[in-house]
């Protein structure tokens, strides 16, 4: 796309884009009276407006029918996660079944783990990113740990060749394959948070089933961002948290993924609930576990209704868009106006560095700077000038425009701000 530093050229950008209007459904936070050019998606998205309803529909079924919610009235509680399923399952590229909707991302990486990191022998090890989100890190090293293993032995960590900010591909294959036969498990992010870096999850998936592994991803950053086909590329599991693109609340709820394989598959291991119970049979309140199929055998606990309803809102504004193929083809030419800008503010030459990938189909909607210097002064000035972005240490500046509510004319804003900004700390 030819991409032009001017006003007029986003606004025209913005007149063309059939997602404009779907701004004016979320709540937008006030900074100086204004509302605030908000791309920090990523970490929290946006209120949808819609919200509140659900939840009060539930307060209200919670209010007149009490218990009896859990059975009477049009969406009974007792099979509320089921409303759920296909919203989700469309976001991440799955069957229905495949998807269950329940408790919190970490949660549901930890019931994952039991499922799929089952080492044997030799067998042990785990691949996995260098630097992941921390609570991945914990997650593996304590599930290391709890079978027994040393975690600096069983889990190796991938890092960028030396001088470069994001992993090559040819080389997570590669050390698949060399630690072939020590492999149990690997699992990444879909995205890695701090570098907006996307990874090749089929090549990935591949490459550990070929060497006898299975593969999980966390899509924290990937759901709602970019397109993902998880049954397709034969993932294992995934899980996700819906609070960042997916506009789901703080703490919100979480998806979870689990290939159909598996669904029917009472041998592999599982930590159950009775939420997790044939559903027919839930209530007898017996003796000997019977799965649900597919992914709602995984379920722990009845549902968090309300973190639930508020999802349902968001996914219903994911499929009223068009879906994930439609937010996707904005996304990449407003993160590719983004990158088009930042690289047009000419103080910024010697100060910034974009670590995220400059090739669009190994990002999604988000651009990470290196600021080399002043980088806190810096974002604590875009902050005060209306701008709300993320900060990480030691000296990154993520910046996540997203196809839902952010448009042309916010990142040529942003650029023109960043540009004053970057004069202001010289
Ligand atoms: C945001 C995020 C988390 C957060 O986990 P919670 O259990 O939802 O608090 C975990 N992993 C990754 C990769 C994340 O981006």
């Amino acid at each position: 796309m030819n991409y032009q530093n001017t006003l007029a050229f986003a606004q025209e950008q913005d007149r063309q884009d059939p997602l404009y209007y779907f701004r004016d459904r979320f709540y937008f936070p006030q900074v100086n009276g204004q509302d605030a050019i908000y791309f920090c998606g990523n970490s929290l998205g946006l209120q949808p407006k819609s919200a509140q309803m659900y939840i009060d529909n539930e307060m209200y079924k919670w209010a007149n029918l009490a218990v009896e919610g859990h059975f009477k009235g049009e969406e009974p509680w007792f099979n509320y996660h089921e409303l759920l399923a296909a919203g989700a399952a469309r976001v991440v590229g799955a069957k229905e079944s495949e998807v269950v909707v329940m408790n919190q991302l970490t949660v549901n990486l930890h019931l994952m783990l039991v499922s799929f990191y089952r080492p044997q022998g030799k067998r042990f090890k785990i691949i996995t990113e260098g630097g992941a989100f921390p609570s991945d890190q914990y997650a593996l090293e304590t599930q290391t740990k709890f079978h027994g293993y040393n975690p600096d032995e069983a889990i190796i960590e991938l890092f960028p060749k030396e001088g470069e900010h994001t992993l090559r591909t040819e080389d997570i294959l590669q050390s698949i394959k060399e630690h072939g036969d020590e492999l149990a498990l690997v699992m990444m992010g879909g995205i890695n948070y701090y570098t907006g870096q996307v990874f090749d999850m089929e090549a990935i998936t591949k490459a550990g089933h070929e060497a006898g592994a299975f593969v999980g991803f966390d899509l924290a950053h990937a759901a709602g961002n970019v397109l993902l086909k998880l049954h397709d590329w034969d993932v294992d599991f995934a899980v996700w948290c819906t609070y960042k693109y997916l506009n789901s609340g703080p703490g919100g709820t979480s998806g979870v993924f689990v290939h159909e394989r598996f669904g029917n598959d009472t041998d592999l291991p599982r930590f159950a609930g009775w939420w997790g119970h044939d559903a027919g049979e839930r209530f007898k309140m017996q003796k000997g576990f019977k799965p649900m199929p597919g992914a709602a055998g995984w379920q722990l606990s009845n549902s968090q209704i309300l973190p639930m309803a508020v999802h349902r809102a968001s996914l219903q504004l994911f499929d009223e868009a068009g879906g994930m193929e439609v937010l996707r083809a904005k996304s990449e030419k407003l993160t590719g106006y983004l990158e088009y800008l930042i690289n047009d503010v000419p103080v910024g030459k010697d100060v910034l560095e974009m670590i995220t990938p400059q090739d669009p189909q190994a990002r999604g909607s988000q651009i990470s700077l290196l600021v080399k210097q002043n980088s806190r002064l810096l974002f604590d000035k875009l902050m005060e000038a209306g701008i709300i972005v993320d900060y990480r240490e030691p000296n990154v500046i993520r910046i996540a425009p997203t196809p839902l509510y952010n448009s042309f004319e916010e990142v040529y804003r942003f650029s023109e701000i960043l540009h004053e900004c970057l004069e202001g700390v010289k």
